[in-house]
């Protein structure tokens, strides 16, 4: 059972240290957030989980980390400088500022002013002289930089298509409306494989990556029934796609994107490239005399053609909301109330909790120590000594931030060298060897 609302997930993101407001000690900015304690390990390994399902696990897809800071014109040609940008309003009574399309309920829209375009890239200076021509722009996605970097990976690789690029990161939107928590902020992170394709394949390869997108996200414990496909009808496309199929999940605010699968066409590497005219190039593109690199490959017939490219565009602050959503749940047992996130274990920040029971003694403390560093050894993730609190309140908050095992060392552990494991969703306990801890652990993060 999702959250009832967002003010529960909120609530319990602060008291548990995974999100809070940035700069909140001095009053907090809007569309900021920092990832804390437990926040940094879910978004990590939400990370990880799709780094390994695109790159590691599949043999047609290479990885890209490239600079935030991007030259413009690199923004010239893929099209931001000019269309990256949001009607905005204002409302003369109220005083605010609102994107056309996003004006809120309670402004009453009796006085408005006239749409304007508002770009949303945020700019720098580069260098020492702050002469207004040698800045640069945050990224406003990660994907231009896959495009920039085409050439450098296809000679230093030998691929050839279809196969793809793929970079996770920040990305940087001074966007006019922010919306539910982490749901739309001004500083996100972004997963995003661009995939090439012969021109002419690409709608089979569209309809495949939709597929396996909505796949990952079941594996990282989306359900079905929290998901919508939302086929972008033509007159919504953005000018270069050829067709967008939106991953849509029920947020607690409404159902809204959670990733977007695009068909590109060859606008991104024709745009970027250079002697366009004898490219053939299908899309509609600038004319571009400031590229040094021509963005095509040769076919079987030694014909230069542009690759089609597929985008899988997913958000990870989206993603984490998403996931955090779907895992909290609220149980009544014994007529108490029992708040357990059921994360996927390989998503969960903490992968096991090692107690001693007996805080003061030497060699359950010991003990206990001994069987957290093996753990940890494993590789799994981060593994927690907990030595503080009852039991029962341990359980309760592991419960609350989705730990999958809280391990006991008690006296019995010091004769006979077993622990008491307790699972957070069925709550059972049972005693395990020492020697079959690791066994026990590693099978259930996997699964
Ligand atoms: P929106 O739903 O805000 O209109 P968009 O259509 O502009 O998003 P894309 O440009 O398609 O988004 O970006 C790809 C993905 O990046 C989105 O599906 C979303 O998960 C994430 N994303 C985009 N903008 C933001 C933002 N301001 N805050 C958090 N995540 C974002």
């Amino acid at each position: 059972m999702p959250a009832k609302n967002i003010e529960e997930l909120i609530a319990l993101c602060k008291r548990r240290g995974f999100i809070f407001q940035s700069n909140e000690i001095y009053g907090g900015t809007q569309g900021l957030y920092d990832y804390g304690p437990l926040g940094v390990e879910l978004k990590s390994n939400l990370k990880n989980a799709w780094w390994k399902s695109i790159v590691y696990e599949r043999d047609d897809v290479e990885g890209l980390d490239a600079a935030i800071l991007t030259k413009s014109t690199v923004l010239k040609h893929s099209g931001h400088e000019d269309t990256f940008s949001d009607p905005m309003v204002d409302c003369k009574s109220c005083g605010e500022r609102f994107r056309a399309d996003q004006v809120p309920d309670y402004c009453k829209k009796e006085d408005l002013t006239e749409p304007r375009q508002f770009n949303l890239m945020f700019k720098t200076n580069i260098g020492p002289v702050d002469d207004g021509k040698s800045f640069a722009y945050l990224r406003p996605e990660t994907a231009q930089s896959i495009f920039t970097n085409f050439k450098n990976v296809v000679d230093s690789t030998a691929r050839t298509v279809p196969f793809g690029i793929a970079q996770m990161g920040k990305a940087f939107r001074n966007e006019i409306t922010l919306k539910s928590f982490i749901f739309r902020v001004r500083e996100f992170e972004q997963m995003e494989l661009e995939f090439f394709v012969r021109p002419g394949d690409d709608d089979k390869w569209h309809k495949s990556w939709v597929e396996s997108r909505v796949q990952w996200w079941n594996d990282q414990g989306i359900s079905d029934m929290s998901l919508e496909l939302y086929d972008v009808p033509a007159d919504e496309l953005a000018h270069y796609s050829k067709a967008t199929v939106d991953i849509m999940y029920k947020f607690p605010h409404g159902v809204e994107e959670l990733e977007g699968v695009a068909n590109r066409t060859d606008f991104d590497l024709g745009s970027h490239s250079k002697n366009q005219k004898e490219l053939n190039i299908k899309a509609n593109v600038l004319n571009n005399n400031e590229s040094n690199s021509k963005l095509a490959l040769q076919d079987e017939n030694n014909n230069w053609f542009v690759p089609f490219v597929i985008e899988p565009s997913a958000g990870v602050d989206r993603g984490v909301l998403a996931i955090l959503n779907e895992a909290y749940s609220v149980e009544e047992i014994d007529g108490k109330e029992r708040v357990v996130l059921k994360l996927k274990p390989h998503l969960a920040p903490i992968k096991a909790a090692v107690m001693p029971l007996k805080k003061n003694d030497e060699n359950i403390v010991s003990l206990a120590k001994k069987v957290k560093d093996n753990l940890q050894k494993l590789g799994l993730g981060r593994i927690l000594f907990e030595n503080s609190g009852n039991i029962g309140k341990n359980y309760r908050r592991h419960d609350e931030v989705g730990t999958p095992v809280c391990i006991t060392v008690d006296f019995e552990s010091l004769d006979n060298e077993t622990v008491t494991v307790r699972d957070r969703d069925s709550m059972k306990q049972e005693r395990i060897s020492l020697d079959g801890l690791s066994d026990y652990l590693q099978q259930k993060i996997k699964s």
